[in-house]
Formats: structure tokens, sequence, C-alpha cells
């Protein structure tokens, strides 16, 4: 069996989030049992020197034909294919700039499924796993074209859908018999989601919650009654982290010093407090609103907060206005990959409040840098963290999105750090955990072996 593994961003060529961190980590853990190789596009701002020319084509949609330039490159024993392609490639970010998304995400994504499609052939591929809404309409094609390709489709997260304006339609060679309710229509657009939900052969999400969330009203983003026609061919299966990137933190020494020299650099007068951090896309799903609504409150507490994220404008702005009114509050604009890992290592616990949250990788990388997830029992965070239960994972949860609930589990939280012994036990029993994709990657295999 020989698996294509295609994706629009992959860590650590191009990455705003978790998905880059699974379309590197999956591939590396299901390269133990299986050939398999990446897809993803060659993006202009990314470093191409030392990549190699491998193969051009032409694909065509709508009569308009565009050139292909498939490069690769093989690290870590994989084999990664780069598609250089009009529109798709000439962008300065993945999906969009500071005035929001590109215009023609749809065409470009679009040829990057063609370009996927052809480079699958031309590689004898059986099997795509495709991820997520930039990749869905391979399934579309593949089944228009009769090919003997079979499909995974994996959801990261169901509210990015790739919706677009109908008069799109032609532009992406797709016939107006799919522009009905069992195809893409959505509302009147075209939502590119739905293909890869009707079209392949199976669809997992990210954690077993999710897989049950995603059919109900409250977490279904408007597609669950269409999911729901599928639920035989959805399967969640909890993501995990790579250990060469995140490896459990062997010398604890190295997190006292890390926190001492972290808080003086930003800026905590009394450093010995403890420390809650977040690193996170600043979007609603992160639960910004409510830990925002809490400072006030967590101000009078004996702890530090400090935030590594970027994103939504409202939100960098109030963050950053609120850092500078309260003391025990620091915010640092940006994505930053090392000040992650350093926040990360220096911090006692990791806040997760989301509102949703399909699977989560943060709260795995703090457990192995020993910090204690406070999180919001929801989605991949109810399968990942547990209170109360002694199993792999653990942390404080609370149920309820409000303020009470987040409140006090924040008060177990510092309770639980004055008594050190009990601490150190839960840390040291995560340390001993297995957050590896090793046992997921087993789970994705059987899954590939029951579609082919
Ligand atoms: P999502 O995909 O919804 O953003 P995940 O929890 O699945 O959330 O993955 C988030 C990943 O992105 C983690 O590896 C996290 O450490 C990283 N990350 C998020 N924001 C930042 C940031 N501002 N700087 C560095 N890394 C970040």
């Amino acid at each position: 069996m020989s698996v294509l593994f295609a994706a629009s961003e992959i860590f650590p060529y191009a990455k705003t989030g978790g998905l880059a961190d699974v379309a590197y980590s999956l591939p590396l853990a299901l390269a133990k049992y299986t050939a398999v190789s990446r897809v993803m596009p060659l993006y202009d701002f990314m470093p191409f020197e030392n990549f190699l020319f491998y193969d051009n084509f032409t694909i065509t949609l709508d009569a308009e034909h565009y050139g292909i330039t498939i490069y690769t490159k093989k690290e870590d024993g994989i084999v990664t294919y780069f598609v250089k392609a009009p529109y798709l490639s000439q962008t300065q970010h993945i999906y969009g700039d500071e005035n929001g998304d590109y215009k023609n995400n749809a065409l470009r994504f679009s040829i990057f499924c063609m370009a996927i499609i052809e480079l699958g052939l031309r590689l004898n591929t059986k099997l795509i796993h495709l991820n997520d809404w930039h990749t869905a309409l391979v399934a579309l094609y593949i089944k228009e074209h009769s090919l003997n390709i079979k499909t995974v489709f994996t959801i990261h997260n169901l509210a990015y859908q790739g919706i677009f304006d109908k008069s799109y339609l032609r532009m992406l060679g797709i016939e107006s018999q799919y522009f009905t309710m069992e195809g893409l229509e959505f509302y009147a657009k075209i939502n590119l989601l739905k293909a890869g939900i009707a079209y392949s052969d199976a669809i997992t999400t990210v954690s077993p919650s999710y897989a049950r969330e995603i059919l109900t009203e409250q977490f279904g983003c408007g597609l669950n009654g269409f999911l729901q026609i599928y639920k035989e061919k959805l399967t969640g299966i909890l993501n995990g982290i790579d250990y060469e990137v995140f490896q459990p933190l062997q010398d604890r020494s190295q997190k006292k010093k890390a926190k001492s020299k972290f808080c003086k650099k930003f800026g905590f007068k009394k450093r010995e407090r403890p420390l809650f951090v977040m690193v996170s896309r600043l979007v609603a799903q992160k639960g910004i609103d409510l830990l925002v609504a809490s400072l006030q409150q967590l101000q009078e507490k004996n702890m530090n907060i400090f935030i590594l994220g970027e994103g939504d404008k409202k939100y960098t702005r109030l963050l950053s206005k609120l850092a500078k009114k309260y003391e025990n509050f620091s915010f640092y604009q940006g994505y930053d990959e090392a000040l992650s890992h350093q926040t990360y290592l220096a911090s006692d616990f990791l806040l997760m409040p989301s509102l949703f949250e399909p699977c989560g990788l943060n709260q795995f990388i703090a457990m192995n840098y020993a910090s204690l997830p406070v999180v919001h029992e929801v989605g991949g965070l109810r399968d990942s963290v547990h209170e109360t239960k002694a199993v792999c994972g653990r942390g404080i949860t609370y149920t309820e999105q409000n303020q009470k609930e987040f409140m006090y589990a924040v008060q177990r939280a510092l309770e639980l750090y004055k008594q050190k012994k009990k601490m150190n036990e839960i840390i040291n029993f995560n340390l001993s955990c297995d957050f590896s994709f090793d046992k997921s990657a087993k789970k994705y295999l059987q899954l590939y072996m029951s579609v082919l």
C-alpha cells in the first residue's frame, strides 16, 4: 500500500496551526508501517533552494490550462512533493493577509486539487489522504473521472468549510449537477468541504468526541444534517504529537530556570507565582472572550498569565491594551515557534478555554513540558485531559463554558500548585504517558486497508 498525504500546510515548510503539525507527524508515524509520501503547495514565501525538480504537466479547469511544476524534497525518510502553480503559489501567506482571505482561494486550491490527482496518477497511488476543504475537491474530481483511487478525508476543523460564491462553479470545472443539496450547494453558495464529506470513501475527524459532536446542531456548523447522512463512514481518531519535536522533558531543573528567565523577559514582577499560559491562534474558538472577561478576577489571584498569539485584530488590540493595564498579564503578539517552546517550558499551567476543540495539540505539548492543562471539557480536550480519572493525560477540566466554572477550575489549579507533592506526581504521570502519533497511525492504517 502506498499513501499520498495531501495538505495545504505541512510543518516546517508552512504552518498556521495544528493541521501543519499533523501533516508532519502523522505521515512520519505511518511510515513505520507503509509507504507514504506528502504533497503540499509551494508558496512563494517558502525557501526552496534545495528542492529538486520532479516533473511538470498542465492541468485544465473550464478550458483554462495551468502549468504545474512539481518539486520534491526527502526529509526524515519521507518524500514531500511541492506543487508550484499559478495563483496557488503566488502569495505571501497561506490563506490570506491583514485584508482577509485571498479572493481567489477557490481557484488556488482547485488547481492544487487537480495537481494532486495528476501527481497521484503519475505515482500510481491507490489511496490519497485528504485534509480539510483545500483538498476536498480531489474526492469529487476522482468520482467525476471514475479514477481508480480511493480517498480518506480528514476534517481538522468543521468551522472552516471553503464557502464561495456560486459563480465560481464553472471556473473550478464543477458540473452544475453537483450544485445540489446532496452535493456542494450550501445556502445558495458553494461549500467545498461538502465534496470531501460526500465523495470520499471514508471520513475521519481528529477525536472521537468531536466525531460525535459534529453530528449535533451545537457543533455541526450547519453541516450536522449533511454529516448525519454519512455518519456510517465517519470515525474519530485522536491526534498525537511528534516525539522528536516535542520530547518529554527529561531534566526538570531546566524548567525552573526557564521560568525565571521567561518571567524576567516578559516583565512579571512576582516571578515565583504560578505561570498560566496560552499559545494560540486568537480567534473566538479559543475562548479568548471568556479569558478577557475573567482577567479582572484573575488579576486578584496569586498567578501570572502570558499569552503568545496571533489572529483577529479585535483580540490583538484588546490583549495589548489589557497587558498594559494588568501587572500579572503579559501578551506577545506574533507567531513564533521558538518562543512557543520556551512558553510551554516556562509554564506551570496551560489554559485552553476553547468553545469547541476538534482535538487540540497544545495540551499534549504542555504535558510533555511538565505543564498541566486547564481545559474546557469539549471535543479532543475531553478525550485527552482528565481531572478525576487516573488515566493518561491529567489536568484540570470544567464542563460549562462560563466564567464561574472557568474561575473555579483556575482556583483548583492554584490549590494544586500549593500541594507540590501531588502536583509533581501528576506531572510525572503525564511524562510517562504516550502522546505520540503511533497509536493513531495504526488506526489510520486499519482504515486505509478497509477502503482499499
Ligand atoms: P489550531 O489548529 O486550532 O490552531 P491546535 O491546538 O490543533 O490548534 O494546534 C496549534 C499548534 O500551533 C500548536 O503546535 C501550537 O503550539 C501552535 N501555535 C499556535 N499559535 C502559535 C503562535 N502564536 N506561535 C507559535 N506557535 C503557535
